[in-house]
């Protein structure tokens, strides 16, 4: 465990769900990285429809704000906190940044690759694993992409 304490992310994981609110056209996921120090140096949510690119995934977003804000690629030491558990795209994302941990509210049985179709962030062949941490808020992050979606179907 890093000085980053359960209450710092659950922190976080507030403001994420917040951001993911506000994500207007796009499905609403919300992303913070915070720094060895529990303080917030990235953050992004998703911008798929917003910016018409398949990348734009609010983890990666906030990955690049991170690694600007740090002043390099590698987050060592950081934590990651997500929404929704991670695609495969952001799983390797974040395997490649080197975050220390990962912490996501609701779980993706369709698309996750933090345990539910996959596990990219614990594949033992790869050189670095972060901690991974799930079901932090699920019920209000699985809410909010319920309500989004029960809404754009109709
Ligand atoms: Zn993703």
């Amino acid at each position: 465990m890093g000085p980053v304490s359960a209450a710092a992310w659950e922190t976080a994981m507030d403001r994420a769900l917040a951001l993911a609110a506000d994500a207007g056209p796009d499905v609403p996921i919300g992303a913070v990285v915070l720094g060895p120090e529990g303080d917030v140096v990235g953050q992004g949510v998703n911008r798929r429809e917003a910016d018409g690119d398949p990348t734009a995934h609010a983890e990666i977003v906030a990955l690049r704000e991170a690694a600007r804000a740090v002043g390099e690629w590698r987050l060592e030491g950081c934590t990651l906190v997500v929404t929704l558990e991670p695609c495969t795209m952001c799983a390797g994302a974040i395997v490649l940044s080197r975050v220390a941990r990962v912490v996501f509210g609701a779980w993706d049985q369709k698309a996750g690759a933090a345990g539910s179709i996959r596990d990219v962030l614990r594949d033992s062949r790869l050189n670095h694993r972060p901690e991974v941490i799930g079901g932090v808020a699920e019920e209000r992050c699985a809410a909010l992409l319920e309500d989004f979606f029960a809404t754009h179907r109709g």
